[in-house]
């Protein structure tokens, strides 16, 4: 039988397969969709902007691939000529074999020494360009607004900047020459096999549908099975910066196991669709591979048949030559068939990196500065608020027409119960978040009019939960501002009470400071973190006292050390310690987001209010002590 017939039949089966496999894929929408919003053009364009400034490398890497792509094309063309030489009637000529060896040898080794020379170029470009994205990234984090950042977890956004930038940067190094060279190489191989032979190049044709159609397939199924990779890469991120950070509590109410099922669950899932990711190639390649094997056969059995028995396919005679060039030809044409499905998939992964990454990158910060905002260079510290509205989630109303006013250098307390809207307030004052009725004022300007870096410039924050950097103690005080002499750092110290337990340490202020200052008690986080605000001299300082418990001896160094800052400057102080505030010029007592009662200690005792009732209470239990 006609080895065609074979061929069309196996062919044919093959095609049935494939589509029946395609068929039964229940919901084609959520299983091959990459959820992109972006055009395609639209990432391309913005990526080309990244490599605009690298045009020069580019350009010698187009011309040495030029050069790459020629000699695949030419390599081939040598060995059938040696094998021509070899047929000469009569005998050959040794030199002229030597000759066409040494011009193949000197064109691989032209050609090997080129694609070194490109892939370094790349990998240095990619590089580059990668690491410009991840800062462009980190900084624009930077810059996003508390509610947006509440809204992200962490997790995501490290795999934003370690993973995903990792799939551009592939682009850039690999896949897009890759590419370019591929489709190159199998337009140059279609043009030379149609020169070299019309009818065979033709019979090598009859197999690109095929190969289109179980590429088309392969992409849809492959895509699914990167989509489900991509999702558990993120998962396993996002519970890993969430767990790694509460293990103590994890090991505090034995919650290991619990923990570590779900992590095995989210870890399984990760590599049942790795798995799946290889699986979906181990059926690609072969198939592919299946068809270069049928077009080889098809050859040989033309090839074979039309010498031996001098019958010509087609008309055309086919000579050993001949075959022998297309028998590497098509070795070659179907390689980067392959590898161009393969690499078409990628981009797509690389895409939807992209568009992740610029999703990011387009999140406008909620607060931002107003057009013509002011800088502001000097502050007296006077702060009012007018009738301020605030709500976290539209509507619902956290602070509700919150109207009081400091005087410059004057000491304010929030006084309240939980979830009052204390910690609100302090962060409305240095916009971390906008209010949405009334005013907040300034010297009388308000804060919306002034530029923020300029507005934080003038605020000193001590926050509830105490953030302590990984580094030194003095690293965590002076938070890379360069000109803070050590004297003032040490002053600084001195006069906040953090100098007794530095002393103590065997380094110093050099002492290390582990991840969030876990070698430190609370006491001195908080001592260190007012150290930190001193020493950048602020107009206006902003306390939250943190609930957490600490010793009595620290707690003394606290009390004084607080002291002596409501002499700085103004300051503005969440109190839950009502001794801390005796002092205050005012105390404004808060319940559900309203003003109850404001005025001094003395005052507010004898008014017998809410706060005479939480002040016994407090006095109570420090007799009992
Ligand atoms: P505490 O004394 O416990 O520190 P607080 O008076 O400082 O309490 P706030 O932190 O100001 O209380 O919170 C006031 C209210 O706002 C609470 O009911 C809280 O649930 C809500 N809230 C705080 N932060 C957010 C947020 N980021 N998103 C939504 N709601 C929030
Ligand atoms: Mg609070």
């Amino acid at each position: 039988m006609n080895p065609l017939i074979y061929v069309g039949i196996i062919l044919g089966v093959f095609t049935i397969i494939f589509l029946i496999a395609f068929l039964l894929i229940k919901d084609k929408k959520e299983a091959f969709g990459f959820d992109r919003n972006m055009k395609d053009s639209d990432i391309v364009k913005r990526l080309f902007k990244y490599a605009k400034n690298y045009k020069k490398s580019f350009i010698i890497v187009f011309l040495i691939m030029a050069f790459t792509i020629a000699a695949d094309l030419v390599l081939p063309l040598i060995t059938g000529a040696i094998t021509s030489i070899l047929q000469q009637e009569g005998g050959f000529e040794y030199g002229e074999i030597l000759n066409c060896l040494l011009l193949y040898i000197a064109l691989l080794l032209l050609s090997i020494g080129c694609m070194y020379v490109q892939a370094m170029i790349l990998q240095k470009t990619g590089q580059k360009i990668i690491s410009s994205m991840r800062e462009e990234l980190f900084t624009h984090i930077e810059k996003l607004s508390a509610n947006q950042l509440n809204h992200i977890p962490v997790g995501k956004l490290v795999t934003r900047v370690a993973n995903d930038t990792n799939a551009v940067s592939m682009m850039f190094t690999n896949l897009f020459v890759n590419l370019v060279k591929n489709i190159c190489l199998v337009l140059g191989y279609v043009v030379a096999m149609l020169i070299v032979n019309v009818k065979l190049a033709l019979l090598v044709l009859v197999f690109v549908p095929f190969i289109l159609l179980f590429t088309y397939i392969f992409r849809k199924f492959s895509r699914k099975a990167y989509r489900k990779v991509k999702n558990y890469t993120t998962d396993i991120n996002t519970f890993l910066s969430e767990n790694l950070s509460g293990i103590k509590v994890t090991q505090i109410f034995n919650q290991e196991d619990r923990k570590l099922k779900e992590f095995s669950e989210k870890n399984n899932g990760l590599s049942k669709s790795k798995q799946g990711q290889i699986g979906v190639f181990s059926i690609f390649r072969p198939t592919v591979y299946m068809l270069y094997v049928l077009n080889l056969l098809l050859l040989f059995w033309l090839a074979g048949t039309s010498i031996l028995d001098n019958i010509t396919f087609a008309n055309q005679v086919i000579t050993v030559e001949v075959l022998v060039i297309f028998y590497q030809y098509i070795g070659s044409f179907f390689t980067p068939v392959q590898n161009l499905a393969e690499q078409f998939n990628w981009l797509q992964s690389a895409f939807a990196s992209s568009e992740k990454i610029f999703t990011i990158l387009d999140m406008v910060p909620e607060v931002v500065d107003e057009e013509g905002a002011i800088e502001l260079d000097s502050v007296k510290g006077e702060i009012e608020f007018k009738d301020v509205w605030f709500a976290y989630i539209e509507n619902e109303w956290i602070l509700k027409g919150v109207s009081f006013k400091i005087n410059a250098k004057e000491t304010v307390a929030l006084v309240g119960s939980t979830g009052s809207g204390k910690t609100t307030i302090l962060s409305l004052l240095v916009r971390n978040y906008d209010i949405q009725k009334g005013q907040i004022l300034i010297d009388g300007i308000d804060i919306r009019r002034i530029k923020i870096s300029s507005l934080r410039k003038h605020f000193g924050q001590m926050l509830q939960d105490v953030f302590i950097f990984s580094g030194t103690i003095r690293s965590n005080i002076v938070l890379r501002e360069e000109n803070i002499s050590d004297e003032e750092i040490i002053r600084a110290c001195e006069y906040v009470n953090a100098m007794h337990f530095i002393n103590k340490m065997e380094n110093g202020l050099d002492e290390e400071v582990r991840e969030r200052g876990n070698n430190f008690s609370a006491g001195q986080r908080q001592l260190i973190s007012f150290a930190r605000t001193i020493v950048h001299k602020p107009e206006v300082m902003i306390l939250d006292e943190a609930t957490a418990n600490i010793d009595t001896e620290t707690e003394v160094l606290i009390q004084d050390s607080l002291e002596k800052m409501m002499n700085i400057g103004t300051m503005i102080i969440v109190a839950h310690r009502l001794s801390t505030i005796q002092h205050a010029d005012n105390i404004i007592v808060l319940s559900h987001g309203e003003i109850l009662e404001q005025g001094n200690h003395q005052e507010l005792l004898k008014q017998k209010g809410h706060y005479y009732k939480l002040y016994q209470i407090q006095y109570q239990k420090d007799q009992l002590k």
